[in-house]
């Protein structure tokens, strides 16, 4: 994988669990020195495509939140299959499948840390860090759309005059830029916090892509409205650019539950 060769996937939510890990449902048996996986996995990004998957299993379901653990997970694994590629309204490049777990055998040393810290594995070597990459794309979504509005109200002549002249249009367009400039700040200082303080990174990783992503959402938007007709149309990018920012305040975590963890931690619940 570190050369290139080989993706990787991770594997958490299932089609009952939500953004809710703790409500997972696969399970994995110790039998000799395997584990023999059952269960079915959702929406999971590159499935069938990548070469390996982190996959969050349930090793004690009379444990809880002690009872999960993280399995690497390989393609050709016995027992391993997948569903149809889901038809997504954004992130059309990336597929998106079910995996279904059938007496798929795991040797046990493909368990990630010890048995019982899978929500550990995942939350900080994945979700942690991942919210810091989902908040960039947000950015970048966001930052793309602002240039592209910007091109086509000084291009787009109405009755001899560039659209961007009027005050109504350099309204949107001020908006657009302010609010994706204030979610590249928030990422960059939720990053610099994060980096001063490990233990911080989850918590600094959710404000930034509850934030960022919403802004790429509201900006794209604003950027079809500069463009008009033109910008509800496939051959204009923003387009593209609000399909997939709408995709980003559901992958990982929803906003909502974005929102309550935020507050959460503040309160001490
Ligand atoms: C583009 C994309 C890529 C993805 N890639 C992956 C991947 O690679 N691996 C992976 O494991 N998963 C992946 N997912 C799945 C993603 O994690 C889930 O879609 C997400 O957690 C939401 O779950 P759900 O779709 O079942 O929505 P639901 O849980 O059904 O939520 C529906 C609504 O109810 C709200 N809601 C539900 N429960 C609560 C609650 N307790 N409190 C407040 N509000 C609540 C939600 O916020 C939402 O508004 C991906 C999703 C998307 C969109």
């Amino acid at each position: 994988m570190v050369s290139g060769q080989a993706l990787g996937a991770f594997a958490v939510h299932e089609a009952n669990s939500g953004s809710n890990a703790g409500a997972i449902t696969t399970t994995a048996r110790k039998d000799g020195d395997e584990y023999v996986v059952n269960g079915s996995k959702f929406f999971i990004t590159s499935a069938g495509e990548a070469d390996v998957y982190l996959v969050l299993v349930r090793t004690d379901p009379e444990k809880g939140p002690q009872g999960m653990s993280a399995l690497l997970i390989e393609k050709e694994a016995h027992g391993l299959s997948f569903g149809h590629p889901e038809d997504k309204m954004g992130f059309r490049s990336s597929s998106s499948r079910e995996m279904f777990f059938n007496d798929c055998r795991v040797p046990s040393a493909n368990l990630v840390g010890v048995e019982g810290g899978g929500l550990q594995v995942i939350g900080q070597n994945v979700i942690g860090w991942g919210f810091f990459g989902a908040a960039g794309i947000s950015v970048g979504i966001a930052l793309a759309a602002v240039d592209l509005a910007v091109k086509h109200a000084k291009e787009r002549t109405i009755a001899g005059q560039p659209i961007g002249v009027h005050q109504a249009v350099q309204s949107l367009i001020a908006d657009m830029i302010i609010r994706s400039e204030a979610a590249e700040t928030l990422l960059a200082s939720c990053a610099v916090k994060a980096d001063a303080s490990q233990n911080s990174a989850t918590i600094n990783g959710f404000k930034a892509k509850l934030f960022a992503s919403e802004s790429a959402v509201e900006v794209t938007n604003k950027a079809i409205q500069v463009m008009g007709g033109h910008g509800y149309c496939r051959d204009y990018t923003v387009e593209r650019l609000f399909r997939d920012a709408r995709g980003l305040t559901l992958h990982f975590k929803t906003s909502e539950w974005l929102r309550q963890d935020v507050a959460k931690a503040a309160l001490g619940l």
